[in-house]
């Protein structure tokens, strides 16, 4: 389905963007993952993206929390691609405090990813569409860019402001062949949830499986997970033509979490 097309997936070394990577390249694209990990299987991941599906895969470390390191990224992917097709903005990180707690630092840091990068990265790819009269953007949000849960200032600041952003971007090519979307989901069992499973873990005095069970139950009333294959599925569908009506949505994935 996207066979010949040149994909960005940010934050792809692990979770959510590994498996984003994974679907846009079975589909046929050429990516280029980035992110934080050990090279050597950094490495490997690159290499079994090539060996399955018979595509380029490149790997670029450029740390996205800098404004200027996130559009030469996006600068040298699309060099390396011959092009850019698609933009998945998907790497992010979350702290929990009360707000009166939460470290200036921290606070920081989570807008500096999981919202300015976002900005940069489209900033930088959209000169690129524009002069091919198209392209996707497609934002990992989070149901926390729909609703808030408490001790998660920075993170649902952040999330909002995407889904605000989606919408501008959005609004501001929708004559220029470019879309951009925002998914939603809501928990993925990833290494930024299970942190926060362990904890809870410690906090109620049970096992880890009781505290994931737990945090579930409180939320996402489909009492499961939401897989990373499926949010990489999301992602094909919305950079793929049937969605080339599709611009300034959100696609909820989050077990009912937010019909409540
Ligand atoms: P993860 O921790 O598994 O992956 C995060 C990725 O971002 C990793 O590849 C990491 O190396 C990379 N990264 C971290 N800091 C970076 C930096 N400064 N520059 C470049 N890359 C950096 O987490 P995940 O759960 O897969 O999260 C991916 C996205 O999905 C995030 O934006 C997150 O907010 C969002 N999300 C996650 C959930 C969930 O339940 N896991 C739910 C909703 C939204």
């Amino acid at each position: 389905m996207l066979k010949g097309k040149r994909a960005i997936v940010t934050g792809s070394t692990s979770g959510i963007g590994l498996a984003i990577a994974d679907a846009l390249a079975a589909a046929g694209a050429d990516v280029v993952i980035n992110g934080f990990g050990a090279a050597d299987a950094i490495e490997q991941e690159r290499l079994s993206l090539e060996n399955k599906y018979g595509i380029k895969a490149y790997y670029l470390n450029a740390d996205l929390s800098q404004a200027q390191s996130t559009r030469d990224f996006v600068q040298q992917a699309a060099e390396l691609l011959g092009g850019l097709d698609i933009l998945v903005n998907n790497a992010g990180i979350q702290h929990t405090a009360n707000v009166e707690d939460f470290p200036t630092e921290r606070w920081d840091a989570i807008i500096a990813l999981n919202l300015s990068a976002v900005f940069h990265g489209a900033a930088a790819a959209l000169p690129i569409m524009h002069k091919q009269g198209a392209g996707r953007i497609i934002n990992i949000a989070s149901v926390h860019g729909l609703v808030a849960s408490v001790q998660k200032s920075a993170y649902v600041a952040a999330k909002h402001g995407v889904v605000g952003l989606t919408k501008v971007i959005a609004l501001e090519n929708a004559q220029k062949g470019v879309t951009c979307n925002a998914i939603c989901p809501g928990w993925v069992r990833t290494s930024l949830v299970e942190k926060q499973i362990e904890a809870l873990s410690v906090k109620l005095g049970v096992s880890i499986e009781e505290a994931a069970r737990e945090l579930l139950s409180e939320k996402q009333p489909s009492l499961q997970f939401v897989l990373p294959a499926q949010l990489g599925a999301a992602a094909v569908f919305l950079a793929s033509d049937a969605a080339s009506q599709t611009t300034g949505t959100t696609l909820t994935m989050d077990g009912g979490w937010t019909a409540r």
